[in-house]
């Protein structure tokens, strides 16, 4: 069996105290042990890793992504949400597998480099004769070497039916109904150490139809799957739910069946406190990805309301064509910049901050049996941020280094006692050859996208 033993780091395992000076044993793909001081009963056959210098924390989890965006990045740039959308369904209209593999292989990797070890990833534009496009993501995903959580989105509702997007990019309830189900069947692993998990998530209410919503949970609670879905992002939308449906976004979620512990939204900016006990009530999750929601000045989430009344939060970096480069690390200083800059110095805490990347990621995954803390028993995904470096070792509090400061580089990502970076580096494939199939994939979205607009 594979054992690591890590040593002289400091650790925070986001439940339970902090370590100053601490050990992790790794046995196989899970955590043995951790504790103060050097490991008892020394290393043994063990691979030893030095952790001197380094802040140890559980692996960062993304509840919110579109990585298919990484090939139309930096688009409408200064577009609201609706603008945004529009400029952009048509170029993504083109998209075919060969796209989509080269965006997530470069957005995965990069995903890495900032300590994330699962991330979800909402892909719901599937044009017709364009290949197995979640097949190409889950693939990328099991070259990175990061557990993945697809989520099979959907829409149905376009501009002939009031909705946003235009006809051509949206698909027919049975036919989604159906690859939803064939994407659970080929991919869903439900294991604990699950590398895949799918889940179904039509993508907003301004583009699915309430039938869509309201099959799609039934058919994900058949199968025992999350729902995930865009829920009060902007104003517009609220205006949209008014107006289309006489009730605001998280009334209409509630009507159709979409609360519970087994559904996670994105964003939730816009919330009445009705909302937010709704929500807590029913365990309802909630993605914030306080740098999109910035670029589109969508507006800021009501974290700390949200905490205080018992909602989950997690954390999200969303798609790269409305948040480009977004690191997942520094989604935890941008969430706490905003929150402060609102509310005042104490609205948000490093270190809770820290468990929204973490834990609060878990449990939008339905995973915290599993992951988001270090603890025995849970899964070895964790990283080792190097927090020494001739600037950063002035700062005493490496948890204040790694939230409040520019992002560490990770000396170590462990997925399962695998590593996936090493001092910065990805490990399981090139990241020079990661980094060019981003590249390539965008210029070959262009050039598709301008072949069909001919
Ligand atoms: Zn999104």
């Amino acid at each position: 069996m594979n054992e690591i033993i890590i040593e002289n780091a400091y650790i925070a395992p986001v439940a339970g105290p902090e370590i100053e000076s601490g050990y992790i044993r790794i046995e196989g793909d899970r955590i043995a042990a951790l504790g103060p001081g050097p490991a008892p009963g020394g290393p043994g056959g063990a691979t030893r890793i030095d952790g001197t210098g380094c802040l140890a924390t559980p692996g960062l989890v993304n509840t919110h992504h579109h990585l298919y965006q990484w090939a139309s990045q930096g688009l409408a740039q200064d577009a609201t949400l609706f603008e945004w959308l529009v400029a952009l369904y048509r170029v993504w209209a083109a998209m075919d597998a060969d796209v989509v593999k080269g965006a997530a292989t470069a957005g995965l990797g990069w995903l890495a480099l900032s300590g994330c070890t699962t991330s979800s990833d909402h892909h719901y534009v599937f044009p017709q004769g364009r290949g197995d496009l979640l097949a190409a993501s889950i693939e990328a995903a099991r070259e990175v070497g990061i557990r993945f959580h697809p989520a099979r989105g959907s829409m149905d509702r376009g501009e002939s039916r009031g909705g946003l997007p235009p006809d051509v990019v949206v698909e027919r309830l049975d036919d989604i109904l159906a690859a939803t189900a064939a994407a659970i069947e080929a991919h869903h692993d439900p294991s604990f150490s699950s590398m895949v998990r799918v889940a179904v998530a039509p993508c907003s209410p301004f583009t699915a139809s309430a039938e869509l919503m309201t099959e799609s949970a039934a058919l994900a609670r058949a199968a025992g799957v999350r729902l995930h879905t865009h829920v009060a992002e902007t104003l517009d939308e609220d205006e949209h739910c008014m107006e289309q449906f006489g009730m605001r976004p998280v009334d209409y979620m509630e009507k159709l069946g979409w609360l519970g512990p087994d559904v996670w939204f994105a964003h939730t900016v816009h919330l009445r406190d009705a909302d937010i006990g709704k929500l807590a009530a029913t365990g309802t999750g909630s993605a914030h990805c306080p740098s999109s929601n910035g670029r589109l000045g969508a507006g800021i989430a009501r974290v700390p309301e949200m905490l205080r009344r018992g909602v989950n939060v997690g954390l999200g970096v969303d798609g790269s064509a409305s948040s480009e480069l977004t690191l997942l690390a520094g989604e935890m200083r941008q969430a706490l910049l905003f929150q402060r800059a609102r509310h005042g110095p104490d609205a948000l805490t490093a270190r809770q901050a820290l468990e929204l990347a973490t834990l609060g990621g878990a449990r939008n995954l339905g995973r915290e049996d599993e992951l988001g803390t270090l603890e025995p028993g849970k899964l070895a995904d964790l990283v080792l941020w190097r927090v020494d470096g001739p600037f950063t070792a002035a700062v005493t509090d490496p948890v204040c280094a790694l939230v409040l400061g520019p992002v560490p580089t990770p000396a170590r990502v462990l997925v399962g006692g695998r590593s996936v970076v090493v001092d910065g580096e990805l490990r399981t494939v090139s990241q020079d050859a990661a980094g060019r199939a981003g590249a390539d994939a965008r210029r070959r979205l262009m050039r598709l996208a301008e072949d069909t607009g001919r």
